[in-house]
């Protein structure tokens, strides 16, 4: 067992009833057990801030698909199916976050439209907010995008801000610095995952944000050794987020493992030992979004576990989400959620004459030997799994 506190490990077994740690640091007897010798347990990871629409799949899909790479809870901000379907989304998401397996935790739209000049499905405004506030699932509002909106004091901005400022409010402000970032923050905004260069990460760190390391900027991103000074408060006050991956890059690299894997190489060559980056991947995450039961294996903690075969690499063993090991059963048992918007896209009909290609000079079908490749010829010599849709070949974790 890691401990993402001090970096120890220590050999011991891990007990849980129900969906809490009960026992570590001793031997235990227990109705179940799961064989782990060899394996390094960590906490269960935290994807901080995406939008599952932008995987491309559904909930219940999304689920299935990342769970398996450790990733125990997210904290989604349903904007686009907002954006097309308004609260009638939000509605189906909160749904959808009820019946699966991981823990998908909702930030509430703070921007739909994202602009005035979007022509979106919906508007969402305070009273259609207001509705979804104290569901079990909701933590607070969704990344603030629009921060002119915030620095003008607009009226419809305030109003959302003032209503949330008992929950949590994840920012949105790229390249906002000096009193404009000031005058952001003191809308009780705490999060940022736009930080493009250490010298604002700095600053925002400086001036109490929790940063959210996204899987495209890193930290790594501009400036030498005297430029990234002071990051190092990244690893107790900010988490990682991945702001969005579609499913085929998570079969061919992972999610947060792959992060993960990335950050610890980073680390290394700073001489930062690896339990840093598992801490920014539970614990400091839990702990930026006031997610107070978890990320620990200490009794009395939230039972989300993730066996590693290589820590050093993040290669992910096996899961147990809420004191349930992950397993096919699990996911079967889940009770599906009546899909909503199938009329939203407004396309005509799609029929096989939708797709001939009239190939002009080109040889007559069964005319080959003339030069130019033969399509089945060509598909027969790709290497196995070399195909993007062989994605059963693919299994978590990176090298
Ligand atoms: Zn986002």
């Amino acid at each position: 067992m890691l401990s993402v506190i001090d970096g120890s490990l220590t050999p011991c077994d891990i007990a849980i009833v129900g969906d809490r740690i009960v026992g570590t640091h001793g031997t235990y007897e227990g109705l179940r057990k799961i064989d782990a010798a060899g394996r390094i347990a960590v906490p269960g990871f935290i994807d901080m801030h995406l939008h599952v629409e932008s995987s491309l799949v559904i909930p219940h899909e999304f689920d299935r698909c990342v769970l398996p790479h450790g990733v125990t809870t997210a904290i989604c901000d349903p904007h686009e199916i907002a954006n097309v379907l308004g609260a009638e989304g939000i509605r189906y998401f909160l749904a959808s976050a009820e019946a699966v397996v991981m823990d998908l935790r909702v930030q509430l739209s703070s921007c739909v439209p994202a602009t005035t000049f979007e022509t979106s499905g919906a508007r969402l405004e305070i009273g259609d907010l207001l509705p979804f506030a104290d569901h079990p699932k909701v933590i607070g509002l969704a990344e603030f995008m629009n921060f002119p909106g915030v620095l003008a004091s607009n009226e419809n901005v305030l109003v959302k801000l003032a209503a949330f400022q008992e929950g949590h409010i994840d920012g949105h402000a790229p390249l906002v610095t000096g009193f404009d970032l000031n005058g952001y923050l003191a809308a009780r905004i705490r999060t940022d995952h736009e930080a493009t260069t250490a010298r604002e990460a700095r600053e925002k760190l400086a001036k109490g944000v929790s940063i959210l390391i996204s899987r495209r900027l890193g930290l790594q991103g501009s400036g030498g050794a005297q430029e990234r000074r002071g990051c190092e408060h990244v690893f107790v006050h900010g988490a990682l987020c991945t702001d969005d991956r579609n499913p085929l890059d998570i079969a061919e690299e992972g999610h947060l493992d792959h992060m993960i894997c990335r950050l610890i190489a980073d680390l290394k060559t700073r001489g930062v030992p690896f339990h840093h980056a598992y801490r920014v991947a539970s614990w400091s995450a839990a702990t930026a979004f006031g997610l107070r039961n978890r990320d620990l294996l200490a009794p009395g903690w939230r039972a989300d576990v993730v066996l590693l075969d290589d820590v050093e690499h993040c290669k992910v063993h096996s899961v147990v989400a809420g004191g349930r090991p992950v397993e096919r059963s699990l996911f079967a048992a889940r009770k599906p959620v009546e899909p909503v918007g199938l009329s939203s896209m407004k396309a005509n009909p799609v029929t096989a004459d939708s797709f001939p290609v009239v190939a002009h000079n080109a040889p007559h079908p069964g005319d080959r030997g003339e030069g130019g490749p033969d399509p089945q010829r060509a598909s027969q010599d790709e290497p196995a799994g070399a195909r993007r849709g062989d994605l059963h070949k693919y299994r978590p974790g990176c090298d």
